[in-house]
């Protein structure tokens, strides 16, 4: 915990409490605690000051700020919490991070993304009322292994977005979805490798948290399902849905989260196209499921297919949603 933190979770015990005090309690000067609250004031707490009593905080922000989604947090995996503003991307300056040696367990989050992106480089339109995060990990794998991570994931997404109450399901290989199959949430991972060994990966999520004004089409929103969310909640569930998820992919790879993969997917049992990065139709076929690798299973015309990478599309049937 920072020294703001800790000023912070002073006025958190609630009423107001005396520069003094504070300064006192921490060790630090009284000028030092000014600059803390005047820090913790453009941040978007409302902490009156008091003449004689002291500083009171009368409110906190609705956002994805360290200094909310800490305490919030179960896991201990993620040790290092920053950002929480807007930036340009999540995964950008998680990148940055670890390419300057950051410990494992570094989170960067943000309220906003200028220049959020999906696969491929396309956009991730990330406008404020989401929450964008990104985790740094350095498991011991090849990079051979490292794709299942993403489905890994996306499952670790959804079953947090689950325990606030959302129903969302994944969609090979790297969406989450609502119940009516609209997109919630995106994972991009991007990695560094060594030869034959992975140096970090990063986990970046994209979640559409309150329904902006002009959503991209097939979007859908946690407020949708909950009302009565705070995008710190948010931010803290899906990072210990993650945890979770990643902790079970450290013991034994992706093939122990296989079942609970399934179980959550939506393309089973419907009929794809599976199409490359330039839009080419590779397979067509129904989806069986994944494999131990995480790779979908297709049964086409010419018989069962695995697929490692691809878009996948639902073959749109009349009154059906193609997304
Ligand atoms: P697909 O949905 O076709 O499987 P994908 O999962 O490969 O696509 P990503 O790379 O994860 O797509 O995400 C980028 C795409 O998601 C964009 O091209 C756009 O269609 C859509 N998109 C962008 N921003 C959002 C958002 N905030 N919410 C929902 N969908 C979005």
């Amino acid at each position: 915990m920072s020294r703001r933190d800790d000023v912070l979770s002073a006025l958190r015990a609630g009423g107001p409490v005396s520069g003094e005090t504070l300064a006192h309690e921490l060790g630090v000067s009284r000028a030092a605690v000014a600059k803390h609250v005047s820090v913790l004031r453009e941040l978007g707490y409302s902490i009156d000051a008091e003449p004689g009593a002291g500083y009171w905080l009368r409110g906190a922000p609705d956002a994805p700020l360290p200094e909310e989604v800490r305490p919030l947090l179960i896991s201990s995996r993620w040790s290092a919490l920053t950002g929480g503003g807007a930036t340009g991307s999540t995964n950008d300056d998680c990148k940055r991070l670890a390419r300057a040696g950051a410990a494992v367990g570094t989170v960067v989050l943000a309220a906003a993304q200028s220049a959020g992106r999906g696969r491929m480089g396309r956009t991730w339109e990330s406008p404020e009322g989401g929450v964008y995060l990104s985790a740094l990990i350095r498991p011991t794998i090849s990079p051979a292994e490292a794709p299942p991570l993403a489905l890994a994931a996306a499952l670790g997404v959804a079953a947090g977005l689950a325990t606030l109450g959302v129903e969302a399901g994944v969609k090979w290989p790297n969406d989450v979805q609502d119940a009516r199959g609209r997109k919630l949430a995106g994972v991009l991972l991007e990695i560094s490798a060594e030869a034959d060994a992975l140096e970090w990966a990063v986990i970046g999520v994209g979640l559409n948290v309150l329904r902006p004004s002009d959503p991209p089409p097939g979007a859908g929103y946690v407020s949708d399902s909950v009302s009565d969310v705070t995008r710190a909640r948010v931010a803290a569930a899906v990072l210990d849905g993650l945890a979770l998820a990643l902790d079970r992919f450290d013991a034994g790879g992706f093939q122990v989260l296989r079942a609970d993969f399934q179980s959550r997917a939506i393309l089973t049992g419907r009929s794809v196209v599976v199409s490359d990065m330039h839009g080419s139709v590779r397979h067509e076929g129904v989806v069986q499921g994944v494999d131990t690798q995480g790779r979908l299973i297709l049964e086409t015309d010419t018989g069962e297919v695995t697929v490692s990478a691809g878009e996948v599309t639902l073959r749109s049937h009349a009154g059906e949603d193609p997304r």
